[in-house]
């Protein structure tokens, strides 16, 4: 995933705040108040590495002869951190250089990897299930915001949030994508940024593309803000202060009684 380590020091203010998140929604929903809590999906809730290895396992077979430097690498694939964010990193990696076989590649991977029925290969970031159905419990409104679009990929995204038990669907959550997939990224969350700001108290965003979490911090600013240290897009910009860097959820799976 990311060369990026934390401090011991930061890893407890990041457990410490994603508590602090519990306590707040519940304080409010006591108090028959609204709480949201906005989280993006790729990179965020789910490590999309499997998706993609799947995809270009499934290639290297379908078209084997037409695909050969990708066979061969699968002879020997060992290990995950070889995926990167760019696919052309990722080909580069395995050892793929023909021209011809990268675009074969890249254009059976894009029908594959925007597409409803390849997100089940995705695996959660480990504590995402646990956490967001506490934070669900203590009474806010999940919010799933993500940058996948509604015509290629919205059944896929329900099916898989559902396959591994995170809320959707129900009272108290909501997925909200894109209309279009060619909208921008970072436009599309700052216009829909606007619409939630309508809708109640945002207590807690999580993303991992730098852009958006500072985008929502910036809108959100009383909020608890989280970046999670997985992957995203080259070239980023330096992430605000006060956002606290996370690696998964685990440090919040085992809360003391209360
Ligand atoms: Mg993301």
């Amino acid at each position: 995933m990311t060369a990026l380590n934390l401090t011991s020091a930061a890893a407890k203010r990041g457990a410490g705040a994603l508590e602090r998140v519990i306590s707040r929604v519940r304080e409010r929903t006591v108090g028959q108040k609204s709480t949201l809590a906005i989280f993006d999906l790729d990179g965020t809730l789910f490590d999309n590495r499997t998706r993609t290895i799947f995809i270009l396992r499934e290639i290297s077979e379908k078209f084997d002869s037409k695909a050969p430097q990708l066979a061969a690498a699968f002879e020997n694939f060992r290990n995950l951190s070889i995926v990167d964010y760019s696919l052309d990193v990722t080909l580069r990696q395995l050892g793929v250089s023909r021209p011809a076989e990268i675009a074969l590649i890249k254009q059976e991977w894009a029908k594959r990897f925007f597409s409803d029925n390849y997100q089940k290969y995705d695996m959660p970031i480990p504590g995402a299930k646990a956490y967001v159905e506490r934070v669900h419990k203590a009474g806010a409104t999940v919010i799933y915001l993500t940058g996948r679009d509604v015509g290629r990929m919205l059944v896929g995204t329900t099916e898989v949030l559902r396959l591994y038990g995170f809320p959707v669907g129900v009272e108290g959550t909501m997925t909200i994508v894109k209309k279009e997939a060619e909208q921008d990224d970072e436009l599309f969350k700052r216009e829909v940024s606007a619409y939630i700001d309508r809708l109640g108290e945002v207590v807690a965003i999580f993303e991992n593309e730098p852009a958006n979490s500072n985008i929502l911090r910036a809108r959100f600013p009383g909020a608890s803000s989280f970046f999670v240290l997985t992957q995203h897009k080259p070239g980023a910009p330096a992430l605000d202060p006060g956002i606290h860097r996370i690696k998964n959820f685990r440090a919040a799976e085992r809360p003391r009684a209360v």
